[in-house]
């Protein structure tokens, strides 16, 4: 499976069961108007796409964040769906995703678009390390798409008909190829409309993956009174089935979609909880600025000449390598050259400058000097023996340096150094 499919309970079957997600509403607005969606924004009791009981500024999404995740810790991916299009109004999305990501370096971020004007933020979706993005495209001719959409907008200019779809279907294209010019995951979600693109789904299918779409999402219509859509009838289970199969033959089909609400939180499946729905309403009469991001320490420091064996003193290392957590494992994002020596304690002020964004240094020996320097200024320093990729492990997770792993002779206690780290200083 591809890494960046795990800890993704939309697009791993396995991790539903074990991560949670959450929408955060902060997208009013809709550039387009599908013949079956109905925004309703205060409905606790419907669970389906477009539906929230709160629309929340960047601000307060975020302080609604920190509220689920103090209860739901499991939660590993921060999406934007609504309750219109994240890209209507993009400075709203894209504002959300900036604050979640200086606070929560590590967090998944998702989108879900109706796709006319995501490719135009593609670069900023990449540098805000956006990793999944859902784009619903429900037919690729203009006969089908104009019976689905209502209108399309151009600008400030409104287009129905043939216009609205082939506008739409070029930017659709457009969304796919630029998001996995970026290395997006992305997954296509096709509401399955008896009658209207249910034969279509099977070459649909085929022509996203052309266009490099990784999974696909066929989901039955649900019929909203007083949409144009409103008097279908749904499709029943032999024709989901069907599509699936047929489309499953050209994209990997994903069968586990919820239908979630705009502002769904918790794992797959599980309803609305009374302490999100009255996090989410306290968080928007909370007209509070959102507080300054910590001070991000994204990533860790290890002393190892060859990169395999943690095999250096923080006193000798004339360099450390820097690595980030990637979703399954550790990536070397670089190597900063340590300050000379002699210099006393300017050195190790000027390492714990270097170090400003390592949460941890991992080394085989360390005097106490240095250690106190470090330490004080926010960088944890981890004395060990073995695996980088053992010590990056327990660095990252932030644990105590496991028996295993600690050094049989602390500095200055079997080496008759002074218990300053080799050379140190
Ligand atoms: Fe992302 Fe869609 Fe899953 Fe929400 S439901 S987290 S937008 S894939
Ligand atoms: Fe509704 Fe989404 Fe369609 Fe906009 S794109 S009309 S929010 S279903």
């Amino acid at each position: 499976m591809n890494t960046l499919l795990k800890n993704h309970p939309c697009f791993d079957a396995g991790a539903r069961h074990k991560h949670a997600r959450i929408h955060l509403p902060v997208a009013p607005a809709c550039n387009v108007q599908c013949a079956f969606c109905n925004r309703k924004f205060d409905c606790l009791n419907e669970s389906r796409p477009g539906v929230t009981s709160a629309i929340l500024s960047p601000q307060q999404a975020l302080r609604h964040l920190f509220q689920v995740l103090d209860r739901r810790p499991e939660t590993s991916v921060v999406g934007i769906a609504g309750p219109g299009d994240p890209f209507a109004q993009p400075e709203l999305t894209l504002e959300t995703l900036r604050l979640v990501r200086a606070h929560l370096p590590d967090m998944l971020l998702c989108v879900a678009t109706n796709g006319l004007n995501v490719a135009a933020h593609a670069d900023e979706l990449a540098r805000l390390k956006v990793s999944h993005v859902t784009l619903t495209i429900n037919g690729l001719h203009p006969a089908i798409v104009s019976r689905v959409y209502e209108w399309v907008m151009d600008g400030d200019q409104r287009l129905t008909g043939f216009d609205a779809a082939n506008l739409l279907i070029k930017r659709q294209i457009a969304a796919v190829l630029a998001l996995k010019a970026q290395g997006m995951v992305v997954k296509i979600n096709s509401i399955i409309i008896p009658g209207v693109n249910d034969r279509h789904l099977g070459e649909l299918a085929n022509m996203l993956r052309e266009l490099g779409a990784d999974v696909m999402n066929c989901i039955p219509l649900i019929p909203v009174p007083g949409t144009k859509f409103g008097e279908l009838s749904p499709p029943g289970a032999d024709l989901v089935a069907r599509i699936r199969t047929e489309a499953g033959r050209h994209l990997p089909q994903m069968e586990h979609c919820m239908r979630c609400r705009a502002d769904a939180a918790g794992k797959l499946g599980e309803d609305m909880c009374e302490d999100v729905v009255e996090s989410l309403q306290a968080a928007s009469r909370d007209e509070t600025p959102a507080p300054p991001p910590a001070p991000v320490r994204p990533y860790v420091a290890v002393a190892s000449r060859e990169g395999m064996l943690i095999n250096q003193h923080l006193g000798e290392a004339e360099r450390l390598a820097i690595y980030a957590k990637a979703p399954d494992n550790f990536e070397l994002i670089g190597v900063r050259e340590t300050p000379p020596r002699g210099e006393g304690d300017a050195r190790w002020e000027a390492l714990a400058a270097l170090l400003h964004d390592c949460c941890a240094v991992v080394v085989s020996g360390v005097g106490r000097k240095p250690a106190e320097f470090l330490t004080t200024r926010g960088v944890r320093v981890l004395e060990m023996e073995g695996m980088v990729a053992d010590g990056l492990e327990v660095a990252f997770a932030g644990q105590a340096v496991p028996l295993h792993l600690r050094k049989v002779n602390r500095c200055g206690t079997g080496c008759g150094g002074s218990g300053n780290g080799c050379r140190c200083g």
